[in-house]
């Protein structure tokens, strides 16, 4: 505080009744404490005992007395008086301490501006302080002080060689005029906007609030304040353009029009206000928002029981309600009666068009759908599980799959190929990596005539969800007949054996004209039978009742390769001629089909009347000819979770394989090679992004980390990383990873969150 308070000064100043231990006075007063457990040192400090509704100062000279503290201003005498301290004896001690506050009002050379109003006044009073810090020398209170001892305190702390300071006044009813103007007496008083809803404070008392100011900054549309006799300006609403977020609601604006206002008057041209107005700190409402379950957005207020916040938090959800329904949970649980009733009464004044008060009610989240939330009240067990439930949980390390790519896609492989030509969608892997379930919702509706999986238990997952389109089954494993059968999956039949066991299994549950697939090997060297064999198969499915032919297809090793196309020509040639030999023979319409993906987009029309689609439906093209036509669909991203400053010298990760030769910023990034993020991208083989700027990874990737450096992107806490999205391809990772595009999305690891969007 720095008052240097010296014996004759605080004398003359509060004039003692009487002084006991005058010879003990003699250290001059520097700070004053009302608390014993504010102290902080006891040097040039003096206690004033106040007496309280709960307490009574005086009960607590013998702590302080222990703390180090000589110097007492007391309002009656101590029951043991210590022989070495100094007792100033006065009649009210709360009176005394105005004194001394109004004392070092006085003492203040700079201006003194005061905000008041029901609302916003932290908001104005921080961001004037902005516009005017640091060409300024700026002092502040800490708080919105209501009561006399708070703004005597406010005084009291004020920092004497400030040029400008800025305190809180909040309205109230219980605050004599006369000693806030005595104590305060502010030169300029800014007004927020005060006509919401709540207590309304009549002009009258604004203008005996600041009966000495001589300039008054509002923005009411209201008022007139009639009486007023110095200088009254009323602010307009500043562009909304200017504003740096694009979310401002109308009382930001307000706020921001009136520390603008003042803070121009005071800077009188000195200070670019417009560059400040730029980089506007976000004010932290101490309210939380986020997305919730079933398209609800949540204002979580549950950090204090403040009738302001409820107001702020009030009008934002207001602001942002944009038609949605305004709901309000209000937990009633070891909140005041009376409190309780003032929020009732402030809740009822707004359009709020559902109250819920908690635990009196009992209501299910999910009947609150497409809803504004604002949650108010005492934290506890109840409310924290609520807001859990209602919180849509959002993971640090995910991928985006955005669904409507992925049918663009697959509408560009269809335009391939003739109208007619029937599509099988590949979705083995779990759909490349993703969630089957989602792939199969997403696409059924959208044209498809089949799906493809690699095994019997992919094919029961597709089931599962109610799809009832035909399903091929690449590998049935023996033993897997029974429950192919059971779930109406198709096998693919690729030799004798096989088709012998399936035959067999038929019999046994008796049954006829199983639907199968029977695949040919034309060159690819892996599962079919050979064209040699076709004969002998032709024998068998004519002689076999319990199976049906639904379709013939082989496989092209480099349909991708754009130069030679000579081998996937004689792979097509000998598959059409094996087709037309059995179909000659076997006397029952089945489909063709030889082309996957890259087949698609380079041979289009081969007239087989099936193809099937498998990586290009992701964006992925291996032949360029269709690369125009397509758009990606999965993206990655994961989150910083700390930033490191690593000095000259100082290694980064396991083994200590990166050694830094400057200092630089690195950023810890929750995502190993357990997530599908390769090792061998260790040491700046790869590089994530972050805020569109590579950050090569540092040091080895671990398991479930890594650190990437973000010196030149300049990157904080919770940014996110892009490890697949605009800036890195796919393709360019997987080249990095030294793999190709299929690999790396099957190797992103099952507990990577996926998010299913439609952009
Ligand atoms: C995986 C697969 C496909 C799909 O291949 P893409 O290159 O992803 O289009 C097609 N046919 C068979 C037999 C497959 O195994």
């Amino acid at each position: 505080m720095n008052l240097k308070l010296n014996f004759e000064k605080i004398n003359l100043l509060i004039e003692p009744l009487e002084i006991i231990g005058a010879n003990n006075c003699t250290q001059e007063i520097d700070v004053i404490y009302t608390d014993t457990r504010k102290i902080r040192t006891s040097k040039g400090a003096a206690f004033v005992a106040l007496k309280g509704i709960q307490s009574n100062g005086i009960e607590y000279i013998p702590s302080a007395y222990n703390l180090g503290i000589r110097t007492f201003i007391i309002a009656e005498k101590p029951l043991e008086i210590f022989p070495d301290a100094c007792y100033f004896i006065v009649k009210d001690t709360l009176s005394t301490l105005g004194k001394i506050a109004q004392w070092k009002r006085k003492q203040f050379k700079g201006q003194l501006i005061a905000i008041t109003g029901r609302i916003g006044k932290t908001t104005v009073k921080e961001w004037l302080y902005h516009f005017l810090s640091p060409e300024m020398l700026v002092t502040r209170s800490p708080k919105s002080y209501n009561s006399e001892l708070g703004i005597i305190r406010s005084i009291l702390e004020m920092n004497e060689a400030a040029e400008i300071a800025i305190i809180e006044v909040k309205p109230h009813s219980e605050l004599s005029f006369e000693t806030i103007n005595r104590i305060i007496q502010p030169n300029i008083a800014v007004l927020t906007s005060s006509d919401g809803a709540g207590v309304q404070f009549p002009d009258s008392y604004y203008e005996q609030l600041f009966a000495q100011t001589d300039i008054l900054f509002h923005s009411s549309r209201k008022r007139q304040f009639e009486k007023y006799i110095g200088t009254k300006i009323n602010v307009p609403l500043i562009d909304k353009q200017k504003f740096p977020s694009d979310t401002a609601t109308e009382a930001q604006l307000m706020n921001v029009s009136l520390a603008m206002a003042c803070a121009e008057h005071i800077s009188d041209g000195k200070i670019d206000l417009k560059e400040k107005l730029a980089s506007l700190p976000e004010l932290a409402l101490r309210m939380d928002t986020y997305e919730g379950i079933q398209d609800n957005f949540i204002i979580n207020d549950l950090y204090n029981l403040d009738e302001e916040a409820l107001i702020n938090a009030l009008e934002f959800q207001q602001t942002i309600a944009h038609g949605r329904e305004c709901i309000v949970i209000l937990s009633t649980e070891g909140i005041e009666k009376m409190a309780l009733e003032k929020f009732r009464e402030i809740i009822a004044e707004h359009k709020v068009q559902r109250i819920i008060e908690i635990p009196s009610i009992d209501f299910q989240t999910d009947e609150i759908q497409n809803s504004v939330v604002l949650i108010k009240g005492k934290r506890n067990a109840q409310i924290n599980r609520l807001i859990n439930k209602f919180k849509l949980k959002k993971h640090l390390t995910h991928v985006r799959i955005d669904l409507k790519a992925l049918r663009k896609n697959i509408v560009a492989h269809k335009k391939m190929v003739d109208p007619e030509t029937k599509m099988l969608l590949m979705i083995k892997a779990s759909g490349y990596g993703s969630e089957i379930d989602k792939m199969v919702h997403s696409t059924q509706s959208f044209g498809i005539d089949y799906y493809g999986v690699a095994f019997v238990d992919e094919g029961i997952a597709i089931r599962k969800t109610g799809c009832t389109l035909p399903i091929m089954i690449m590998n049935v494993e023996p033993g897997n007949y029974e429950a192919c059968i059971e779930w109406d999956l198709e096998p693919a039949i690729y030799d004798f054996q096989q088709l012998d066991d399936f035959i067999s299994e038929c019999i046994y549950q008796g049954i006829e004209n199983y639907p199968i697939h029977i695949k040919l090997d034309t060159g690819m060297r892996r599962l079919g039978f050979e064209i040699e064999q076709i004969n002998q198969l032709i024998e068998i499915l004519k002689a076999q009742p319990e199976i049906q032919v639904k379709s013939v297809y082989s496989h092209l090793a480099e349909a991708e390769n754009s130069f030679d196309k000579r081998f996937s020509e004689h792979q097509i040639l000998n598959f059409k001629k094996a087709v037309n030999k059995l179909a000659a023979e076997i006397h029952t319409d089945f489909d063709t089909h030889i082309q996957n993906s890259s087949g698609i987009a380079q041979y289009g029309n081969i007239n087989c009347s099936m193809i099937r689609l498998g990586i290009g439906m992701y964006g992925v093209a291996n032949v360029d000819k269709i690369r125009p036509y397509l758009e990606p669909v999965l993206s990655w991203y994961s989150t910083i979770c700390q930033i490191k400053t690593i000095e000259k010298g100082q290694t980064v990760g396991y083994n200590r394989t990166f050694t830094a030769d400057k200092t630089i910023k690195i950023a810890v990034v929750p995502i190993g090679y357990a997530d599908g993020l390769k090792r061998s991208l260790s040491n700046g083989v790869g590089e994530l992004f972050v805020k569109g700027i590579a950050c090569p990874i540092v040091g080895r990737v671990s398991m479930d980390m890594v650190m990437i450096d973000v010196t030149k992107a300049n990157a904080k806490l919770g940014d996110e990383v892009e490890i697949i999205g605009i800036h890195q391809s796919i393709e360019k990772l997987a080249k990095m990873m030294n793999t190709i595009p299929y690999e790396v999305m099957t190797s992103i690891a099952p507990r990577v969150h996926r998010m299913y969007v439609e952009k």
